[in-house]
């Protein structure tokens, strides 16, 4: 658990814990790719797991850094928080559909370059 310091380049992940005033995104230590910072649902893949990282980084570039997905809309006071949520894709073809699905629940990134 905590928040996750990730370099979409090499696939490293730094774990960064849970102290948001200590939080510093760095550059990678190993290809100097400017890190992102990703929260605690994302769970990182190996770093053989090439079809999974696409996935993460098709999420990403879409607007969707694993932030809570709610399935009626913006709101916790839908039943119970977990009722709420929406569970991430598993593969690009779930992705795809899911960014499409929720795209009025997307965040603005700039990570596109992290991502060239
Ligand atoms: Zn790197």
């Amino acid at each position: 658990m905590g928040h996750k310091s990730v370099c979409l380049k090499c696939y490293r992940v730094e774990n960064i814990g849970v102290d948001f005033t200590k939080m510093k995104i760095n550059k990678c230590p190993i290809c100097s790719n400017q890190m992102i910072f990703l929260n605690h649902k994302f769970r990182p893949p190996k770093k053989t797991e090439k079809k999974k990282w696409e996935l993460v980084k098709f999420l990403i570039f879409n607007g969707f850094p694993f932030q809570h997905i709610y399935k009626n809309g913006k709101s916790d006071c839908f039943k119970t928080e977990a009722d709420n949520y929406v569970a991430y894709p598993k593969n690009l073809h779930e992705a795809k559909e899911f960014v499409i699905k929720y795209k009025d629940q997307k965040i603005k990134t700039n990570h596109s370059k992290e991502l060239s």
